[in-house]
Order: structure tokens, then sequence, then C-alpha cells
């Protein structure tokens, strides 16, 4: 059990300094919303310039609400995992045609949302109302299996209950922001994922069973994952007259609807490509190798050989756009960024 002395020595810890971040400087449940959903899995670093995009073009639930699908992919372009900003945007849309447009100051109405976990709504919860709900997430349970030694595998649903309810059993009811933030701070910064942790650096070494046993690099425990489906593909890179060609993705599945280039799920080698766009009536003036690429998904891997196509006519079913409409204002899952390149080269 984490003792209960722990949320004294978190809090004074992260009173005494902590990094100061945009999304800090406010209680705007939306501001706070976005953030913690842009942070799931993206470096804190990383996701600053996006956040203060995304508010620019859409300062609030009724304008995320608003506004058009290629809007909000464009701002998302580059965080990967487009099903959150999706959902954010269907999110923003029930909080105006259910709540009229303010963010329900409720844990149970704010897990309803789509999008929006357990650890999302605990968030929301207590730094926007300061609501006693904890936010836990995978760098919470690592705390919490190192501070309390625990060996069971973190990604159990019977393991993270259990440490959420030891979580909330320490949680003071009135700064429950205040400590999910320290426990974010904690793990993101002394309790750190990859190596060893700070523990000289750690409020809590005291109370510490992995510092004192020096169990920490066993835990966190997971259960060991499956490996990733590789999927071989042809990338192809359609050109025309200065125009790229583009095509949706199908209506479900890994990156649905997304704007893509146009691909074959298999590895072709130039003979062979050329008959299969013959047949799809490509009129192929010259066809280049680019150098292959590699881009890894949750649970998949994309393994990928490109083609610059110059094409003799437009070819039918794609969308034709100029490198500059290509940067503006069509948002392509990164898994292309090593092809899309190459028209920045030229
Ligand atoms: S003492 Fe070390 S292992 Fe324990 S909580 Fe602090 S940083 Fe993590």
């Amino acid at each position: 059990m984490i003792p209960q002395s722990f949320s004294a020595y978190l809090l004074a810890w992260y009173d005494a300094g902590h990094r100061d971040l945009p999304w800090r400087r406010t209680r705007d449940p939306y501001c706070i919303w976005l953030s913690e959903i842009m942070l799931q899995q993206t470096r804190v670093e990383a996701v600053i310039p996006y956040y203060e995009r995304f508010l620019q073009t859409c300062p609030d639930v009724a304008a995320l609400a608003a506004a058009d699908e290629q809007t909000y992919l464009k701002l998302w372009e580059g965080l990967g995992y487009y099903s959150r900003v999706r959902n954010l945007h269907k999110a923003a849309q029930v909080i105006c045609d259910t709540y009229g447009g303010e963010i329900p100051a409720d844990h149970a109405a704010l897990l309803a949302l789509p999008g929006i976990g357990d650890y999302t709504a605990g968030a929301i919860a207590s730094i926007a109302f300061g609501i006693p709900e904890p936010a836990v997430d995978g760098n919470v349970l690592r705390v919490v299996a190192r501070l309390t030694g625990d060996e069971r595998p973190i990604d159990d649903s019977k393991v993270k209950r259990d440490m959420r309810a030891q979580v909330a059993a320490v949680l003071p009811h009135d700064r429950p922001g205040a400590f999910n933030q320290a426990m974010m701070e904690l793990g993101a910064t002394v309790c750190i994922p990859n190596g060893a942790p700070r523990c000289g650096d750690c409020p809590v070494a005291h109370l510490c069973r992995a510092f004192h046993e020096e169990s920490w690099p066993r835990l966190p425990v997971r259960t060991p994952k499956k490996a990733r489906a590789v999927v071989h593909r042809t990338v192809l890179l359609p050109r025309f007259d200065g125009l790229v060609g583009l095509r949706r993705r199908p209506e479900s599945g890994l990156l649905a609807r997304m704007w893509e280039l146009p691909a074959f799920e298999e590895p072709l080698e130039p003979d062979a490509l050329r008959a299969r766009l013959d047949e799809l009536g490509w009129q192929v003036d010259d066809l280049r190798s680019l150098r292959p690429a590699k881009h890894v998904f949750t649970h998949i891997e994309w393994h990928m050989t490109g083609y610059y196509v110059t094409l003799r006519a437009p070819a039918d079913g794609l969308t034709w756009v100029t490198p500059g409409q290509l940067r503006g204002e069509y948002a392509l899952p990164s898994a292309f960024r090593a092809f899309l390149q190459v028209i920045e080269e030229a």
C-alpha cells in the first residue's frame, strides 16, 4: 500500500518547483482536456507547439465543434493517432449539443464522452474542477509499482484497478489537481521510464520499496507483448504536371479516411509495378525508386518500398493537388513523411 505520508512529501516537492507548461497556467477544462489528449504517447516538448497552434484556430469547445475535418486533421498532422482528434471533435459536438458548450464538471459525465478514458476524466475533473478523482496512467502505475515494490504486471486490468484504488486512498481532497500533476511530474522527471530512476532526487525515496530493496531495474513488470505484424507495401508518389496524386483511405480501420499516397499492399519490383499500373490505365512516363522507409504503429509495422511515378496524363481515382496545397491543406500521416520529403527536395 502507498504510505499515507506520501502525499505530503510529494506536494511539498511539487510546490517547491516544477516545469512551467502552458496548460499548467490555466484551469480552463478545454485547455486541460486538449493537452491531456495530445500528451498521450507524445513528449511534452513535441506537444507544446501543437497545443498553441490548435488553440489559436480552435480556442474553445464551440470552435472545435464547428471546425471541419481537414482543419482539425491538419492541426493534428504529425502527432499521429488521428482517432484522438476525431474523438475530440465528436466530444466537442456532444458537449455543445448536450451541455450547452460547457464541459461537464462531473467525472462520470466526462467519462461518457468520446475518447475520454478514466485517466483523462480524472485529470480534467481534478485539475479544472477540483474533484477528488485520481488520474492514473502508465507513468503513475510505474511510480506506484516501484514505490510499493509491486511485481504484478501493471497492464493487468485487476492490478490497474487496485493501484488506482491505492492512489485514491492517499489523494488529498483539498488539492486533487495539484496531487495528480505532481504524480505526473514525478513520473516524467524523476521516476522516469527508460533507464535508471533518479532516486537521489526523489522526494519519496525514504518511503520507496524499490529504492530500499534495489528492485527498480525489474519494475514495473509488464506482460510480454506479441510481436507486431509486418506489412510490406509499395508506395507511389504520382506526379503529373507539377501536381501530386493522393487518395483517401477506407472509411474504417487504420488511419481511417486519412489522405495518403496510393499504395499496393505487397512489395513490387519495377517491372511488376509497371505491369500493375498499366492494368489500371496509368500512363507511366518514368518510374524511379525511392529510399525504402519503415513506420511503426502500435500493432503493425509498414515496411515500404517507394517509387516516384511521372505520368503523361493524370490517373483516374486520385485527387491531384499542388505541393503548396499538400503542405497547407491536406493532412497526411507521418508514415509518408520520407516520401513526401522528395517533393520538397525536388
Ligand atoms: S525512489 Fe526511485 S524508484 Fe522509488 S519512486 Fe523515487 S525515483 Fe522511483
